[in-house]
């Protein structure tokens, strides 16, 4: 096995002991009221070569329903694509749930199906959502070296104000 190779396996359980995290999210909505998410990620540090995180698979790192909003995730990707996590904060929406909220249920369902990230200091999950209306909401496990923000612009001309994003866990 080539010393990279090795390297690259010893590091694999540092998934969840690093708090590198990088997925770019974005969710608009334009003049005509039509919705888009996309997202942008490097992936996991340390990952291993072919790994398929939660960015590129559509109900998992984003997705996006025009009828109803839109969800990103960033963080461990695994987590989010176990869980469906952006299609199921949209269908939370789906049912009348404002995105705050939404993003909250989601959040809370994964730590109690996984419970260790409770007290792993390093593992981090962190979601925005937009509903039709233009509301907007999100979360983050935990604040880490750098809190959690997101920018949020309203038309064409004002300047985007950052939001400081609530988290689930308070240290
Ligand atoms: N979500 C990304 C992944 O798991 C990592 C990140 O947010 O930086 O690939």
């Amino acid at each position: 096995m080539c010393i990279g190779l090795r390297w690259q396996k010893s590091k694999r359980d540092s998934f969840w002991r690093d708090d590198h995290h990088d997925t770019v999210c974005c969710i608009g909505l334009d003049a005509k009221g039509d919705l888009a998410t996309a997202v942008s990620s490097s992936g996991l540090n340390n990952k291993l070569s072919g790994r398929l995180g939660d960015s590129p698979l559509i109900g998992a790192g984003s997705y996006c329903d025009n009828d109803v909003g839109g969800a990103c995730c960033t963080g461990i990707g695994e987590l989010a694509i176990k869980n469906a996590a952006a299609f199921a904060i949209v269908e939370r929406m789906r049912a009348g749930v404002d995105p705050k909220r939404a993003c909250d249920e989601i959040l809370q369902r994964i730590v109690k199906k996984h419970p260790e990230v409770k007290t792993n200091d390093k593992a981090q999950l962190a979601f925005i959502a937009m509903n039709k209306a233009g509301a907007v909401g999100a979360v983050a496990l935990r604040k880490q070296k750098t809190v959690f923000r997101y920018a949020l612009a309203r038309g064409t001309s004002a300047a985007p104000s950052l939001v400081e994003v609530k988290t689930l866990i308070a240290s």
